[in-house]
């Protein structure tokens, strides 16, 4: 098995002048990055001043560092003016993330041409995993506007002589699967729902596409399963947030979690109550810090997403630290009295339903005994809400909810790539 094309590129980049990479290598950098990070923070951003008051001045060791306070989503809503460590002329781009609250502010932020060029090449270099030179990849992520994510793929896939095709998100998935069979892409990039509605439409005359990666939200299991029946190729999951740059790491061919961009990232996993570091192996909540972001750095921030790192080394030879795929989010969950289920415990078992493409969960009610809706997309009328019903019961806990299921053709235009949450009405319905 070859090892991540990651390791190279991050022995490149940290200067470690040798074929081989060590732990020592990247944990020296990355302390060395936290410091000049730290110091531009303290320096150029007004937040960071008071938030990093009475903290070392600089580390010794990244054990220090984990004294240090966490930030979060709310410290970008209140004034993400604030957290800018550069004048706002030299910002080329901001993204604002709405809420999926109904109240609170969205997030906004904002990227220097330097904090572009490092996505891009990250970009180019995680495709490289499992795309050659002169292969045509079919991007089905918004890519309209320069440095939009589709943008930034594609000028990082134009540099390591990759083909794409820019597309956009898939609205009319018969008009997506009529462009990958004429441009004969050798790949696909897109959301998990999405990629799968174009799959279940997928017939064998058509143009096979031998790889596929999936991206912008949890990637589930019983989706990855489905592609791979259908086209027989490989899926590949990437885990990024706007937050880490757009691009946070990727699998290699041993599919056994993410490879973590480390020269530019470092990643902690801390228990979500007390902030404590945990141990590799042992689940918590993911921290990160950018090492090399010069606009908008964020120092220690909380995703909100459940993982932990691997032990042990992957079959892929690589010193890099592995990360699980993400399994839930802290945040993210429905509370029954005691219980308390996941998202991605809804995905799993349903994606595995034939013909269903999508799904919405709504809670309403109290919390002693929530009222559940799912409405279930299906891409005929071939899947009952008795088969949905059926296949719920597979999930503990669920007799802590009033359940109701409701199952409608999917709508010709999905929409947008936004991740799926669970969406709570306040007023009973
Ligand atoms: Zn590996």
């Amino acid at each position: 098995m070859e090892i991540t094309p990651l390791e190279p590129w991050i022995c490149r980049k940290i200067g470690a002048g040798r074929a081989e990479l060590t732990r020592q290598e990247i944990e020296a950098w990355q302390l060395h990055k936290l410091n000049e990070t730290l110091s531009l923070a303290r320096s150029g951003s007004a937040f960071y001043k008071r938030h990093l008051a009475g903290m070392p001045q600089v580390l010794s060791s990244l054990d220090e560092f984990r004294q240090f306070p966490f930030t979060g989503p709310e410290d970008i809503r209140r004034n993400p003016l604030h957290l800018l460590c550069v004048s706002q002329d030299q910002i080329r781009r901001v993204v604002t993330l709405q809420s999926s609250g109904t109240t609170g502010e969205p997030k906004r932020l904002y990227f220097t041409t330097g904090d572009q060029e490092l996505t891009r090449d990250f970009f180019g270099v995680g495709m490289s995993t499992f795309v050659r030179p002169g292969e045509r990849v079919l991007i089905l992520l918004p890519g309209e506007r320069a440095g939009s994510v589709g943008d930034l793929l594609r000028s990082g896939l134009e540099r390591l002589e990759m083909a794409p095709i820019p597309y956009g998100p898939v609205r009319d998935p018969a008009h997506a699967l009529e462009t990958l069979n004429h441009q004969k892409a050798d790949c696909l990039v897109g959301s998990p729902t999405q990629v799968l509605g174009m799959a279940l439409r997928w017939r064998p005359e058509m143009h096979r596409p031998r790889s596929v990666l999936l991206s912008t939200d949890y990637v589930p299991a019983a989706i990855v399963k489905t592609l791979r029946a259908v086209w027989g190729g490989d899926v590949y999951n990437h885990y990024g947030t706007t937050e880490m740059g757009l691009g946070g790491g990727v699998e290699c061919a041993a599919h056994r979690g993410y490879h973590l961009r480390e020269a530019d990232l470092y990643f902690e996993i801390v228990d979500p109550l007390t902030g404590e570091h945990v141990e590799d192996g042992e689940f918590g909540e993911v921290v990160f810090t950018t090492l090399t972001c010069e606009g908008m750095p964020l120092i220690r921030y909380r995703m909100g997403d459940r993982s932990r790192f691997l032990r042990g080394q992957c079959p892929c030879g690589t010193v890099l630290k592995t990360m699980e795929k993400a399994s839930g989010r802290y945040d993210g969950f429905i509370r029954a009295g005691e219980a308390c289920l996941q998202l991605p415990e809804f995905d799993e078992t349903l994606f595995t339903l034939p013909g269903l493409l999508d799904y919405t969960l709504t809670v309403a009610g109290s919390e002693e005994k929530p009222r559940l809706v799912i409405e279930a997309q299906t891409l005929d009328s071939g899947l009952s809400e008795e088969t949905v019903y059926r296949a719920l019961r597979g999930i503990p806990f669920l007799d802590a909810l009033d359940v109701r299921v409701r199952c409608c053709p999917a709508p010709h235009h999905p929409g947008s790539i936004a991740k799926r949450v669970i969406l709570r009405e306040t007023a009973e319905v």
